[in-house]
């Protein structure tokens, strides 16, 4: 299920998302996938961080798959 917030923290740093743009998560095997699917499904690339560096607390497995991830899709406010 795609996570709808207003920001994230990241390394300490509280970074704003882009209204509508959910995070998503993925592991390495399904990461290119989740990658055109993001720019499928919102016609924007995502910024990707490692999934670790993002501080909140949330469910933090594939999409795809459901392990747990290694990267995080968003998208930053105003980038
Ligand atoms: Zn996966």
């Amino acid at each position: 299920m795609d996570k709808k917030l207003e920001s994230v923290t990241i390394e300490g740093k509280e970074v704003a998302l882009q209204p509508g743009f959910p995070v998503r998560f993925a592991c390495m095997e399904h990461f290119d996938q989740e990658l055109d699917d993001y720019v499928n499904d919102f016609e924007a690339a995502p910024d990707t961080y490692r999934a670790d560096l993002i501080a909140d607390e949330m469910d933090k497995r594939c999409r795809e798959c459901g392990a747990p991830a290694k990267v995080a899709l968003l998208k930053e406010k105003g980038l």
